[in-house]
């Protein structure tokens, strides 16, 4: 029986809480907090109609540490899911130590000013969630999250020793839109214009966004263009598998969302530094959020697929082998779930999951932690019974180039 307060009424909120309503004997008692309460009360209404579970709500501005720690106390949580924006993260992280509750978030911590994602400010937290006897566990999403425990799948029971490991994402849904992102469009634009970066040999190499590009045939989805990137759990990985060589990250994109962002990017629409608009300071690419539909907006128009997955190529009993590990997630059906569209949903489930795993103490420990840290067998059970079946199909060879 235990009490969690989930921050952040957007789309990963909204599934996240929809599916612990669907799973009261291990969430007894749920809040939602956010910026705006009436979004919070939107989705509480969706929860009530679709499984009768009647969740609390409540306002906070998470950037505020004392009013988020005022609200921690008053509340009593055992556990706060951060499912607002990477910006708060660091904020949420104080006010856990404040009062003296666990965290876990989806996506790590981003400083506003500068377009720059890296885990050193959360990992700095360690000694701090170790002496307060406190367990913080970061990147409970799809990626990072699903896919750093499918490595860590692949390590206990496919691969003796990992060589190499791409993680694949496929976003094969269309919502019908000229131009929207499937989560925040701030966050979103942000990691998609950064430059790209694997890590090869022990280094970081660097390209440009979006220059290195090849087709893949995905499953249920088709062969789709996908690109070259930076994405936060190479990081992690590579701290955590020292043994593994090269690991390269790749997002699938339309011609059509890459047309527009090229001319977004080059009129300054996704600039994040502040200009003068008619006297007052706005950052375009805020600006830009705000004219863009909701990401939570295009759940009843998406239609098709998510594929996403990991190959890992590496010895078993001596001989080369690859795997690969991947979820097929149908928009449509997320939608009749839960409200809300499949990146959502994928992103949502696993923090419902990494935080039941946390709650029931299947997952324990003192300190700050990585999801690939943990024994993978209890989230891969639970992803198989909670929407998000997975499969293993092993490849003749690795990833093309
Ligand atoms: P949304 O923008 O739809 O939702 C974010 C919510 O946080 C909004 O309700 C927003 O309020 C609220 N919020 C923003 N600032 C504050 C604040 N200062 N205090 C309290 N609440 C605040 O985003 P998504 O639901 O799409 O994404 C949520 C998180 O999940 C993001 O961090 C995103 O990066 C992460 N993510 C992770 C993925 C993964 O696979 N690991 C994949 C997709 C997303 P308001 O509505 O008032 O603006």
């Amino acid at each position: 029986m235990s009490k969690v307060l989930v921050i952040g009424a957007g789309g990963v909120g909204s599934v996240a809480v929809h599916k612990m309503a669907m799973n009261t004997e291990i969430f007894s008692s749920i809040t939602l907090a956010s910026r705006r309460k009436f979004k919070c009360d939107a989705v509480a209404e969706s929860v009530k109609e679709r499984t009768g579970v009647t969740i609390g709500t409540a306002e906070i501005d998470a950037d505020d540490v004392a009013a988020t720690t005022a609200l921690l106390e008053k509340i009593r949580p055992d556990l706060v899911v951060n499912l607002a924006l990477p910006y708060q993260d660091l904020a949420i992280m104080d006010a856990c130590l404040a009062a003296g509750v666990n965290y876990l978030d989806t996506a790590n911590y981003e400083p506003r000013d500068e377009a720059k994602f890296e885990y050193s400010w959360q990992w700095a937290y360690q000694d701090r969630f170790k002496q307060a006897g406190l367990m913080a566990l970061l990147g409970s999403g799809f990626d990072p999250g699903v896919t750093s425990v499918f490595t860590s799948y692949t390590k206990k029971h496919l691969l003796d020793r990992i060589d190499t490991l791409d993680i694949l994402d496929c976003n094969g849904g269309d919502h019908g839109q000229h131009f929207a992102t499937n989560f925040n469009p701030e966050i979103n634009i942000r990691e998609v214009t950064a430059p790209s970066r694997h890590w090869a040999n022990g280094e970081w190499v660097e390209g440009p966004a979006l220059s290195h590009k090849q087709s893949f045939d995905f499953e249920q989805v088709g062969p789709k263009n996908m690109y070259l990137m930076y994405h936060e759990e190479l990081e992690s990985l590579a701290k955590h598998y020292p043994e593994i060589k090269r690991i390269r990250f790749w997002m699938t994109f339309g011609d059509a969302y890459l047309k527009h962002l090229e001319v977004l990017q080059n009129v300054g629409m996704t600039r994040i530094d502040p200009v003068i608009y008619e006297g007052k300071e706005i950052i375009p690419l805020q600006f830009l959020k705000a004219v863009l539909p909701e990401p939570a907006s295009l759940g009843p128009t998406t239609h098709g697929k998510t594929n996403i997955g990991t190959i890992a190529t590496g010895e078993k009993d001596g001989e080369q082998k690859t795997f690969y590990v991947y979820n097929i997630c149908d928009h449509e059906d997320a939608y009749a779930e839960t409200g809300n569209q499949a990146v959502s949903y994928t992103t949502g489930v696993p923090a419902m999951i990494g935080a039941a795993l946390m709650l029931q103490g299947k997952w324990k420990g003192e300190g700050v932690f990585n999801m690939e840290q943990f024994d993978p067998d209890p989230f891969m059970d639970m992803l198989n019974k909670h929407g998000l079946p997975w499969q293993v199909k092993e490849l003749d060879a690795p990833l093309a180039f």
